[in-house]
């Protein structure tokens, strides 16, 4: 190469943005460009690996050289001195005057290694938080399915646009089916709906499409796979449209509900029974009271016969005898009409009216006024009572019964007072008295039939007035109750619905 010709080559490669020496086969440096001057200074004379590694010998593994041994092109990746990283390409060069050359051009790649590094990095970080995610996951799911094992709840979607039905673990279980034994489709999911059921799952869903709702519920039975068992199902569905309202998926959750199912039909049974033998045995309390009270009266009439015909004629017991006969019969009478009157409350009940709470204590205090008089029983009430709705003759039946056994049940002049207030959807009636009061112990005894704390010669009565009360009040949907202390007077309370 004549000087002139390159010097001109080494113009160029003097102001290259990557770095270019020449090196011997002895290792020295006729060339280095600026770039390479910049980093690893000036050779001055010296050979490569002194003035750049300080050393005195050739580095043991020279990957430049080796391009003189193979006479083919190189590239490798360099770490220079200045710390730097370079892709380095190494040429077999003959000069111009026939000397062999080597020509070697030094990228800088240290932003391009550092950009690779932190990228290497970040994907490793991403593929670690990936994992930990995908484990959580995995974890949650289980959880979930546990947790739908142990409630016997399953969940499902439906693709209609492509009519892909998913369920979880626990529909597999409720269905008892294996997943690869179901096809994942709505038709597929209608096998297993009990036949006599299958028009009226279709229809909750249609209908619900066709009525614009979001969402629908219906309690079904299904076949299960395995045992050919029938089980109910409650299922509850939401729909998700797109963004023209078309539902394009359902999603919503089954439930095994055969349990509460069967304990429903238990319940209805048992319920339908105890109407039943109640309505019986209340037919037969008024069959055998209201058919007892002819020959009872026979038996009266006779007694007054006997005493008034008779009287002193017989020895002196004998009157005795037909007194003790005359009170038995009264007594008799008395419960048979008590025992009608409880048979009477659910079977010959009038339809409900609205009425004035008011009316019917005016009514009760007309029926009593010769116990009230005769007791001088003092009686207020609340300034008005709240109307409410229902049987007015049972309403006044309710109050004669409590206002009787509060002017009863007293020692002194009996003070009473009846009061009304709302609470909620109902009002809390009651008629507090003055009287002997009630051991709370047994207070809640005192409404069942027959159930007495005192005998007749302490207080006259049958034990049947409070079952009455309990009954009258129960037929308006109310309930009854009692808060008393012995010789510190009672207060009778019961509730019954508001009118709206
Ligand atoms: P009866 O009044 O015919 O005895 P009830 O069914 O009306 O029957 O009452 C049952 C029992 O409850 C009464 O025998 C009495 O012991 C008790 N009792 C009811 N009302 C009161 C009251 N206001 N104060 C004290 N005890 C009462």
């Amino acid at each position: 190469m004549a000087k002139t010709e390159r010097q001109r080559l080494y113009d160029v490669l003097e102001t290259l943005p990557v770095y270019v020496v020449l090196l011997t086969p002895d290792y020295h440096v006729p060339f280095a460009n600026r770039f390479f001057r910049e980093r690893f200074g000036e050779s001055h004379g010296k050979r490569c690996f002194e003035y750049l590694f300080h050393r005195d010998e050739p580095c043991e593994i020279c990957e430049t050289y080796s391009v003189l041994k193979t006479g083919q092109p190189h590239r490798w990746e360099w770490t220079g001195p200045d710390g730097r990283n370079y892709d380095i390409y190494d040429f077999p060069f003959i000069d111009a005057d026939g000397a062999t050359l080597i020509l070697e051009m030094g990228i800088d790649i240290t932003e391009r290694k550092q950009a690779e590094k932190a990228l290497r990095e970040l994907n490793e970080t991403l593929e670690q938080r990936i994992a930990e995610r995908t484990a959580e996951l995995a974890a949650s799911e289980t959880r979930l399915s546990r947790a739908q094992e142990i409630a016997h709840l399953g969940s499902w979607e439906l693709d209609l646009v492509k009519n892909e039905l998913m369920w979880s673990d626990e529909v597999y279980r409720i269905f008892g089916l294996q997943p690869q034994e179901f096809s994942a489709t709505y038709e597929a999911f209608l096998e297993r709906v009990y036949p006599e059921d299958h028009a009226a799952v279709d229809a909750a869903y249609s209908d619900s499409v066709r009525e614009g709702k979001d969402s629908y519920e219906i309690e079904h039975r299904v076949v299960r796979k395995d045992t050919g068992e029938v089980r109910w199902v409650l299922e509850k569905s939401q729909h998700v449209r797109d963004a023209t309202g078309s539902i394009i998926c359902s999603r919503g959750m089954v439930q095994d509900i055969t349990a509460r199912k069967q304990a429903e039909k238990e319940l209805l049974k048992l319920t339908e029974e105890l109407k039943r033998s109640n309505s019986d045995l209340e037919q037969f309390a008024y069959i055998a009271s209201h058919d007892l009270q002819s020959p009872l009266r026979n038996v009266e009439g006779f007694v007054q016969l006997l005493a008034r015909r008779y009287k002193g004629k017989f020895d002196g017991k004998a009157d005795e005898f037909i007194q003790y006969i005359s009170t038995g019969v009264k007594d008799m009478q008395m419960l048979i009409l008590d025992i009608l009157e409880y048979s009477k409350v659910g079977s010959d009940g009038k339809t409900f009216t609205t009425i004035d709470g008011s009316s019917c204590v005016t009514k009760a205090l007309s029926n009593l006024k010769d116990t009230i008089t005769e007791k001088h029983a003092e009686i207020t009430c609340h300034e008005k009572l709240p109307q409410v709705h229902g049987d007015f003759a049972q309403l006044t039946s309710l109050f004669q019964n409590l206002l009787g056994n509060a002017i009863k049940f007293c020692t002194e002049k009996p003070i009473i007072h009846i009061a009304a207030k709302k609470e909620g959807p109902e009002y809390i009636f009651s008629v507090r008295d003055n009287g002997i009061g009630i051991n709370p112990e047994v207070s809640d005894k005192i409404f069942a039939v027959f159930h007495r704390l005192h005998t007749k010669t302490e207080y006259p009565g049958t034990g049947i007035g409070l079952a009455i009360c309990k009954k009258i009040v129960e037929r308006h949907g109310g309930r009854i109750w009692v808060k008393s202390e012995p010789g510190k007077g009672s207060t009778f309370f019961f509730s019954l619905p508001a009118e709206e």
